[in-house]
């Protein structure tokens, strides 16, 4: 048996056309920053992305501050939305994380992989060689002595029901994670290859690194979330998030 809770670990408020360009510019809307732990009986514990450091509680313009990115995307997080403070009710710290997919190495997908130096993480190996020395992907938070990456090339099964598929375009070497749970339903975390249903509705891609080739692969997770009769979970869709169920709450 194995469990997937999905965790709130803090908001950003930002334009709207940072994530959907075209549909409703100019306003400011709270996107929510998540994270996944797919928990086995057998004692595996895998967490899909980090979240944003827990220094943005104090300094939310820590990473970006003084930079032109900073009026586009503020984040917006408190006490309760560390990773600490969302698996101590499931009676988990960080040291018990077994391993860590990274969906991309951006701020607020790999912001606390300083705290999982026992897990062994699993990014694509052209997305980590992408982000090196990327101020897009601030090594800081990622790029640190003692964490172990398994740089993997393309579709790869992790074990336990749980694969991980390259969908490029939000940015190089991007991944996506499918979880496949006992009870027959299907989960596909997206990452940001889509922020927001809004992307598919209005065919909006603008706000990727190369959004022919987002569109590309958002449309091909559309594909293969019809043939798995898979859900699609958003990166960043605060309209979903208010369905989904949250932590300590889980898919099973
Ligand atoms: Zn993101």
């Amino acid at each position: 048996m194995k469990r997937l809770y999905p965790l709130f670990l803090g908001e950003a408020c930002c334009d709207k056309e940072v994530i959907s360009p075209g549909v409703s510019d100019g306003q400011r809307v709270h996107i929510p920053i998540a994270g996944y732990l797919v928990a086995t009986d057998a004692g595996r514990r895998v967490l899909v992305d980090t979240g944003i450091h827990r220094s943005h509680i104090e300094d939310p313009d820590r990473t970006f501050g003084g930079t032109e990115f900073a009026a586009k995307l503020r984040p917006a997080m408190r006490l309760e939305d560390t990773v600490d403070a969302r698996l101590a009710p499931l009676g988990l710290r960080a040291g018990d994380v077994t391993d860590v997919v990274n969906t991309h190495l951006h701020f607020d997908h790999a912001g606390n992989n300083d705290a999982f130096a026992g897990a062994r993480f699993w990014v694509q190996r052209s997305h980590y060689q992408a982000a090196l020395d990327n101020p897009a992907f601030p090594n800081q938070y990622w790029r640190i002595e003692g964490l172990h990456y398994e740089l993997l090339d393309g579709e790869t099964d992790l074990g336990d029901g749980i694969s991980v598929f390259p969908t490029p375009g939000h940015a190089p070497g991007h991944q996506s994670v499918l979880v496949r749970l006992d009870s027959g339903l299907n989960l596909i975390l997206c990452g940001d290859a889509i922020y927001e249903q809004d992307n598919l509705t209005h065919d909006a891609w603008e706000g990727h690194a190369d959004p022919a080739q987002a569109r590309e692969s958002a449309l091909l997770l559309v594909e293969r979330g019809r043939r798995l009769g898979a859900t699609l979970v958003y990166g960043h869709d605060a309209r979903q998030w208010a369905q989904l169920r949250r932590s300590p709450a889980f898919y099973e």
